[in-house]
């Protein structure tokens, strides 16, 4: 891994709560040491030192975890940015190009296709920037109604398969979801939580594109949406991380992918507001992952 400036500054600063912990303990023994016959002093010196002490841990813990958080925003600022230019620079050049050259229809429609596609792509990227800020401040429970979850899940399948091109085999349902899959929500949030585990699906399979999605209801209230890829797979102390804001996997898998750590933090703060829960299982780098998702489940009167 690259020894960043940053990575140093996480060195430092636990090198230097350590030295400072140390030197406490040192002092509070040396206290004890030489007033240990006197009550009032030793009790008062222990429940200092033992303030002086947690108090440096938590400020180092703090320290170390806002280094981080930094980190996470400056590679988010470079990818978003990285992934606004290129399309817009991408629509630029095929416009001065049909504005300067006659072309044939054929290649007209050609240039027409790609600049579509560059501007979903931008619109993808700045609705995701968008729901992400809405996702940390909406408690409400705006257009709020009884949605049809299997409906949700096929139609948002089907999207995934045209947006990136894939043979239905690729992308498929384990089994068909059971009928009458009721979830009380806002159906395009529900869609935008399906569509954002099936697009990381996607992403992160790389050639082998091997994905099985299930709808399952093991008891009567709970929904379980489930997508299994076989595609790079993530370490089991990354499992619970991902679902952070800006987090995304330093290694050489996840780097070849571009992307903003927003997915799966929308993905979470959805259905946790709607009661459920989202998370995240692998066997490892390389062998695949399984992301679930839990909704409550109601049923019509
Ligand atoms: P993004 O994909 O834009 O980076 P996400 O929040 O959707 O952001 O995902 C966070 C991180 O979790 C990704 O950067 C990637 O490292 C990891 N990840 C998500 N889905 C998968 C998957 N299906 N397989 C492997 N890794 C994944």
């Amino acid at each position: 891994m690259r020894i960043t400036s940053r990575a140093k500054a996480i060195a430092f600063f636990i090198t230097l709560g350590a030295c400072l912990v140390a030197l406490a303990i040192f002092l509070n023994i040396t206290w004890i040491v030489f007033h240990w016959r006197q009550v009032v002093p030793l009790v008062l010196g222990i429940i200092f030192f033992g303030v002086i002490i947690a108090g440096l841990v938590v400020n180092t813990i703090f320290i170390v975890r806002e280094i981080r958080r930094n980190e996470r925003q400056d590679s988010f600022l470079n990818a978003v940015t990285h992934e606004l230019k290129t399309p817009v620079t991408s629509i630029r050049l095929y416009l001065e190009t049909l504005q300067s050259r006659p072309l044939d229809e054929a290649k007209r429609r050609d240039f027409y296709r790609i600049m579509l596609e560059d501007s979903d792509r931008l619109l993808g990227m700045i609705e995701q920037v968008l729901k992400a800020g809405e996702a940390r401040h909406a408690g409400g429970r705006r257009n709020w109604q009884e949605v049809d979850f299997a409906q949700v899940a096929r139609e948002t399948l089907e999207l995934a398969r045209l947006r990136h091109n894939l043979k239905p085999e690729a992308l498929r349902f384990g089994s068909e979801p059971p009928p009458d899959l009721v979830v009380m929500g806002n159906p395009e949030e529900l869609r935008t939580a399906v569509f954002n585990l099936l697009d990381n699906a996607i992403k992160y399979s790389g050639e082998n594109k091997n994905i099985v999605v299930d709808v399952r209801t093991p008891n009567i209230d709970s929904i379980f949406f489930s997508v299994r890829d076989q595609g790079i797979g993530i370490p089991r102390v990354e499992l619970k991380r991902i679902f952070n804001r800006f987090y995304r996997i330093q290694s050489s898998a996840t780097g070849k992918v571009t992307g903003t750590g927003l997915g799966l933090f929308i993905v979470r703060s959805v259905v946790r507001r709607y009661g459920g829960d989202a998370y995240a299982e692998s066997q490892g780098e390389g062998l695949g992952s399984t992301f679930t998702i839990r909704l409550p489940r109601v049923y019509r009167a």
